[in-house]
C-alpha cells in the first residue's frame, strides 16, 4: 500500500528516496521544478541527462514516459524525470499526465526506491489547471501496482496544497 501525503515547500529539500522532475523532452534543464533540481543538484545531473537522451533518447523523452539519473548533491538518492503533456483544450491529455506518475513509480520499483517526492506535473508553465491536474495526480498513484511506500506530492505554493488536499 503506498501513503500518500502531502507538503508545502520545495522538492529539492526532500528526504526522500527519489524525486521526481517535471522535465521537459529535451532533458537539458529548464525553469521551474526543473531549474530548481538542477541548480542545487549541481552539474552532474544534466550530463547524465545528456548521455541519456544521446543513448536511447535522440528526438527527447516523450510526454508520459520517465528517465532516472542520479541526484547529485539534493539529499535524494535519484532524480527521476519525467515530462508532462502541455495542456490543451482541444484535446485531453489526461492519459499522457496519468502515464507520468505511473512510469515514475515504475522506474522508482526498477531502482528500488521507497520514497518519492512528486511535483504537480503540467501545472506550472505547462498550464494544467491544479484541481484537474490533482485530481489525475491523487487517482492515478492511488491506483497504481507499486512497492513504493510513501509518494509525497510536494506543493510550492498553499494554492496548489489547498487543491491537493481538496482533491484527497
Ligand atoms: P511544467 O512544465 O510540468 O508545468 P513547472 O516546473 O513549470 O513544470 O511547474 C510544475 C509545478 O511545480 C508548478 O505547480 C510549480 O509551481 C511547481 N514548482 C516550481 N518549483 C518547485 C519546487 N522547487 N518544488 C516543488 N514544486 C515546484
Amino acid at each position: 500500500m503506498t501513503n500518500i501525503t502531502l507538503a508545502l515547500g520545495d522538492i529539492t529539500e526532500q528526504s526522500v528516496d527519489a524525486v521526481v522532475n517535471a522535465a521537459n523532452s529535451s532533458l537539458l534543464g529548464g525553469g521551474g521544478v526543473d531549474g530548481a533540481i538542477h541548480r542545487k543538484g549541481g552539474p552532474g545531473i544534466l550530463d547524465e541527462c545528456r548521455d541519456v537522451r544521446a543513448s536511447r533518447y535522440g528526438k527527447g523523452l516523450p510526454a508520459g514516459q520517465a528517465v532516472a539519473t542520479t541526484a547529485g548533491r539534493l539529499p535524494a538518492r535519484w532524480v527521476i524525470h519525467t515530462v508532462g503533456p502541455v495542456f490543451s483544450t482541444a484535446e485531453d491529455r489526461s492519459a499522457t499526465l496519468a502515464s507520468c506518475y505511473r512510469e515514475a513509480l515504475r522506474v522508482a520499483d526498477e531502482l528500488g526506491a521507497r520514497t518519492v517526492a512528486f511535483p504537480a506535473v503540467s501545472t506550472g508553465v505547462y498550464r494544467w489547471p491544479l484541481d484537474d491536474a490533482a485530481r489525475i495526480a491523487l487517482t492515478t498513484v492511488r491506483d497504481a501496482d507499486t512497492a513504493v511506500t510513501e509518494a509525497r506530492f510536494v506543493l510550492f505554493d498553499q494554492r496548489a496544497y489547498d487543491a491537493f488536499e481538496t482533491a484527497l
